[in-house]
């Protein structure tokens, strides 16, 4: 788009390609072009096309991705452009892969109506894209088959939407399930601090530091998809459960904002939120404005609050940052790679507990 600038263009694709990465493809370029408004039959123009053609040929590239969201047309028309086998798809599209590698890795039965809520946005993503699936399947079989693919089309569409009506019944029987196991939970009286932040920020890594829980934490968008919880025990004796939650990324797709939501809900019954930020990121604070966004959406203004500056060890000017954090109220600067300020965050989390005890204890039956 004309109105955002390079660097957010340049920060973005970064974001597309470990996305990519994440996804298990290799990464072989990227290009973006400035329009003032999209092409509607093939979304960039068609000197771009041709250059990303060559490109596909020089390279032997197997799929092009979009930072944005692509119609069914415009996916169609782009596809039939670059010709062969080469596979288009959309950040949206990218994500959902993801989503169901991972839920596909992880058998809990917590991840259910994760694994539901994937099927589910794969689903409504597919409905209205099936036409270019069965074109397609008509040209393989040499035209034979003309017209049978719309008939089929139109089977496929009634098979989609029974399978969704029924995932949506499970999805609220999960649900359900889930309220009862977390209030089940809130019986026994230890706080919860949840981990909210950026993806990548750090998250997993200082819960690792923490508890010493082999939680998953790798150099890729989305690790922890699944929420983990560890109990902490500080050395004055008192404890507190750790949730990492999933990462938040700009630009969220539509289809997935639901599937994020039932990640974070239960962060609305926890007596802290630890909002985790990669201070050394040079877009630090357009994620924190993300994070707090989807925060502000998620009713949680009542629940304390504490920010970590993690990364530390990584920002040129440490002391400049640390003056910063002080000068700013609630703010820990840590690194959890190194584990310097760890004792300073556990005793901030334990002084916010202590304001946040009240609501806990409520919740006692
Ligand atoms: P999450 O997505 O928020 O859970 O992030 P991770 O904990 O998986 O960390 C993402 C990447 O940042 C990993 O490669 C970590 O090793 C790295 N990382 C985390 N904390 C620090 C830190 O304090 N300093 C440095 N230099 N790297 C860190």
């Amino acid at each position: 788009g004309e109105t955002s600038d390079s660097f957010a263009i340049e920060e973005s694709l970064k974001e597309l390609a470990q996305l990519a990465d994440t996804a298990g493809l290799m990464v072989v370029g990227s290009t973006y072009q400035k329009l003032a408004s999209p092409n509607p039959r093939t979304y960039i123009g068609s000197g771009k096309v041709a250059e990303i053609k060559s490109a596909i040929r020089a390279f032997e590239v197997e799929t092009v991705i979009f930072d944005d969201e692509l119609s069914p047309g415009q996916l169609r028309n782009l596809e039939k452009a670059f010709g062969g086998d080469v596979r288009v798809c959309d950040r949206t599209a990218l994500i959902l892969d993801i989503f169901n590698q991972r839920a596909a890795t992880h058998e809990a039965a917590l991840q259910a109506s994760l694994r539901l809520f994937v099927a589910l946005a794969q689903m409504e993503y597919q409905l209205p894209r099936l036409t270019k699936m069965w074109t397609h399947l008509e040209r393989q079989a040499g035209g034979k088959v003309k017209g049978m693919g719309e008939k089929q089309i139109e089977v496929d569409k009634r098979i989609l939407r029974t399978q969704i009506g029924v995932l949506k019944k499970e999805l609220e029987s999960v649900r359900k399930h889930r309220k009862q196991y977390r209030n089940r939970r809130f019986s026994v009286p230890i706080p919860v601090v949840s981990l909210v932040g950026y993806t990548n920020a750090g998250k997993s890594t200082l819960l690792n530091q923490l508890t010493g829980a082999n939680v998953l934490s790798e150099d890729r968008l989305f690790a922890t998809l699944d929420p983990t919880t560890r109990r902490v025990q500080m050395k004055n004796g008192s404890e507190f459960l750790l949730t990492d939650t999933v990462g938040f990324i700009q630009k969220l797709p539509t289809t997935l904002v639901a599937a994020f939501r039932a990640t974070l809900e239960e962060i609305s019954e926890s007596s802290l939120l630890v909002h985790v930020v990669d201070i050394s990121h040079p877009l630090a604070e357009q994620q924190i404005d993300a994070v707090e966004k989807v925060l502000a959406e998620l009713a949680v203004s009542e629940i304390p609050k504490l920010m970590v500056w993690n990364k530390v060890d990584k920002v040129t000017d440490p002391e400049k940052i640390k003056l910063e954090a002080e000068r700013r109220e609630d703010i820990v600067c840590i690194s959890a790679l190194t584990g310097e300020g760890l004792l300073e965050f556990c005793n901030a989390v334990q002084e916010k507990l202590k304001d946040s005890m009240v609501p806990v204890e409520a919740f006692v039956p």
